[in-house]
Parts: structure tokens; sequence; C-alpha cells
């Protein structure tokens, strides 16, 4: 069984594989399979987002039995749940993660501590040939601060404060935010799933 990782973030990657691996005999990126497309993410949840790019991935790759995407963003409960869906061009297109971070700290400046509650978010689509598209979240709860902190991760990593260890995900070291990330707890939910399967 070959499956397509609809994705070329190595930390995605290297996630990906080490849980999936049981149950595929080869996985490969995108990039290490030469092929090169841009799926439109257009859809108003994770999940619609993650399907589709699965879906279309698988149907333009023949070679591969299943392709698996995830899509993820941070939910801040103050501001209804944005920036959600867009949280990578929070800022505007071509905005960068610098610049998404001041604008989150610029929209909660008034924002009292006990009301600077959000989360994580990753949903994660196992699009397959002639099968269900298997589907799963995760999400892991934070605070949002008003200044940076720590040097690791990326995107919103150091504005979010995991309180559990007393840090912001900019403060864990790599094997640390991957054994505790939302994407881990959707790829794990996913795991359950196809392990059920069989
Ligand atoms: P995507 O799922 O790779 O498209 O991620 C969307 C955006 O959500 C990223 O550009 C980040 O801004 C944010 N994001 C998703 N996961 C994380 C994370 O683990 N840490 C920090 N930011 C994240």
């Amino acid at each position: 069984m070959k499956l397509i990782i609809a994705s070329n973030n190595a930390h995605k990657v290297t996630e990906i594989k080490a849980i999936l691996s049981p149950f595929f005999n080869e996985i490969v990126t995108l990039k290490e399979a030469g092929i090169d497309i841009d799926v439109e993410e257009n859809g108003t949840t994770f999940c619609e987002n993650a399907v589709k790019k699965a879906t279309e991935i698988l149907a333009a790759v023949p070679f591969a039995d299943a392709a698996i995407s995830d899509d993820s963003g941070l939910m801040v409960d103050a501001l209804n749940g944005a920036p959600g869906v867009y949280s990578a061009r929070f800022a505007g297109d071509g905005h960068d993660d610098e610049a998404n971070n001041r604008k989150l700290v610029e929209m909660l400046k008034n924002v009292p501590q006990d009301k600077r509650t959000g989360r994580f978010v990753s949903a994660v689509a196992l699009a397959r040939r002639e099968k269900d598209t298997l589907t799963a979240e995760g999400s892991v709860e934070g605070i949002i601060l008003n200044e940076g902190r720590g040097e690791n991760g990326f995107g919103y990593d150091p504005l979010f404060y995991y309180e559990p260890l007393n840090k912001t995900f900019a403060e864990l070291t790599a094997d640390e935010k991957n054994s505790l990330s939302h994407r881990k707890k959707a790829l794990t939910a996913l795991y359950e799933l196809l392990s059920k399967e069989v």
C-alpha cells in the first residue's frame, strides 16, 4: 500500500511517517514523488480543507493507494474562533508568521488574562481508492500571551502558552511538542480508526 503525503513540511512528514508506517509499506511526500500541485484551501472548516486536499491529490497521483493531508490553525475564543481556517493568512496574503502574531496581539490587547483562551486544532483526512475517506480531529488548549516567548516551532507557537508545562509552544523541544500537539492527537485518532478496520 502506497501513501502520498499532501505536505512537504518536514515536521508534519516525520510525524505522519512515524504514526502511519504500520499501515503502509511506502510513504512518500509530493516532493519525493516529483509532483507539484497546489490545492486551493477555500473550505470553511479544517476538516473540509483536509478532505479537499487529500481527495484532489489522490486523484492526481495514480500510483498512490491513499493520500493524507492535514489542515490546522489557531482558534481564539475572544475572537469567536478566528483566525481559524485563515490562520496562515491572518494578516493578509503574503504576510509571514511575525505579521500574523503582531495582528493577534493587537486584536487581543484589551482582553483580560482569563478571557485569552484558545486552541490549536488539526483535522486530518485519509482519502483511499474505493473506500470511504477517513477523517479525525485533535486539539490542544492554551492561553494567548500578549508577548511572544521562545525560539522553537513556527506560526503562533511563541504566543501559545501551554499551562501544564508552564511554557509556550515555542519553548518546547520538537519532541515535546510532537508528543502532545493537536496534529499528534488527530493522527493518533486516525491510527485508531485504521486499527479498527484490520
Ligand atoms: P497549515 O495547516 O499548515 O495550513 O497551517 C495553517 C496555519 O496555522 C500555519 O501557518 C500557522 O499559522 C498555524 N498553525 C498550525 N499549526 C500550528 C502549530 O503547531 N504551531 C503554530 N502555528 C500553527
